[in-house]
């Protein structure tokens, strides 16, 4: 047995001549960057999520840029976020000449602990950035409160949840601005770099529609310091594709995610989903006491196995000079050695499954 464990050729072969098709119409149109299919994406989006605005991007990376640079967020400001993410969440705030805070994550969700975070605000603060991690949204009718009592604003890393539920609304629309990623290996990945930001106020989204063009408001006018910040439309002419199955590309995630967490109940810290939400598994992330062990026995044995993420952000050296130290997260610090993500796609059969939970159940 070989297992893949994000299996993007599949996606590939399974809709290969509708990708071929809107590809080869992008190609012989002659409109490569923004044009009708991103426009035609852009509003797909909407629809999806429920919010009244959203531009595609070039990355989840520029949709999180995109969004600070719209807020004003620089030097002397302050943003909330949590050590236990992909680098890009504090990397951006820092980019931005800012300071990213960290606070702790909730051991069980693994996302930010809100009970930590008003001791965290202090009169620099401007936004908090909480991050929906491996596809569950934070507890963001919390986190909303305390901006709105604080005048911050809540910036959605939403690059593992998109299409994720929350009380009813979708991950990308539940605070002032989301952000997404449409990488390969997100739930729903494009062929190459995309992203996409959201919100329904007029006046950022207008602002970001222009930083996304070198703050052009009209041709070579500049009114903002921009950036480069767009969607490829064959990238844009591939999501349409892709947002068409994407409901049910979900459903089978969440089955395979149910599938395990069967299997695996009483052999293993399961991932705890609340109740009034559900999570598009960008990862089915356990833990154990022994990962190193284990994942080398299931390697030996056709199941590959994923770290997300072995080092928290306040102990990476780029982050140094935030003079953080080893014991000031405890909690992250903890699920960075023990986490271990399992194969998640949407074509694991139950044979895999068995397979795969079998396998680690003797080992562990
Ligand atoms: C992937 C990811 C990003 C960055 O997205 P890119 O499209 O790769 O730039 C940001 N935040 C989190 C939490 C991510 O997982």
């Amino acid at each position: 047995m070989k297992i893949d464990f994000a299996n993007i050729q599949k996606a590939y072969k399974e809709h290969q001549a509708e990708f071929e098709q809107v590809t080869l119409e992008v190609m012989s149109s002659g409109r490569y960057i923004l044009g009708k299919e991103t426009e035609e994406f852009e509003v797909g989006l909407n629809q999806f999520v429920g919010s009244k605005f959203a531009l595609g991007c070039s990355s989840g990376t520029d949709a999180l840029l995109l969004a600070l640079m719209a807020l004003g967020i620089g030097p002397n400001d302050e943003v909330i976020t949590t050590p236990f993410t992909f680098i890009a969440t504090g990397e951006t705030i820092a980019f931005m000449g800012a300071r990213p805070v960290f606070v702790d994550i909730c051991e069980k969700t693994y996302n930010i602990d809100v009970t930590k975070i008003e001791k965290a605000i202090t009169k620099k603060t401007k936004a908090i950035m909480p991050v929906s991690l491996y596809g569950q949204m934070s507890d963001m009718t919390e986190i909303n409160k305390i901006a709105e009592k604080y005048n911050l604003a809540v910036i959605e890393d939403a690059a593992q949840s998109f299409g994720a539920l929350y009380k009813g609304k979708r991950s990308c629309n539940a605070s002032i601005i989301g952000c997404t990623s449409f990488f390969p290996a997100k739930p729903m990945g494009c062929f190459g770099d995309g992203g996409a930001v959201f919100t329904s106020n007029e006046e950022l989204n207008d602002k970001m529609k222009a930083m996304r063009v070198h703050g052009q408001v009209q041709r070579y006018t500049h009114k903002y310091i921009g950036m480069g910040g767009r969607l490829d439309n064959i990238q844009a002419a591939i999501l349409n594709v892709k947002l068409k199955h994407y409901q049910s590309d979900i459903e089978r995630r969440q089955w395979v995610a149910n599938q395990y967490s069967k299997a695996l109940t009483g052999h293993a810290v399961i991932p705890y989903i609340k109740e009034d939400r559900s999570s598009v598994w960008a990862q089915y992330t356990i833990r154990l006491e022994n990962r190193e062990k284990v994942q080398s026995a299931l390697n030996e044995l056709g199941i590959p196995t994923a770290v997300h993420y072995p080092i928290p952000m306040h102990l990476q050296e780029c982050f140094q000079y935030l003079g953080y130290k080893k014991g000031d997260f405890p909690i992250s610090e903890n699920c960075a050695n023990e986490v271990m993500s399992l194969p998640m796609n949407p074509y694991l059969t139950l044979e895999d499954i068995e397979y795969i939970t079998n396998n680690l159940i003797k080992i562990i």
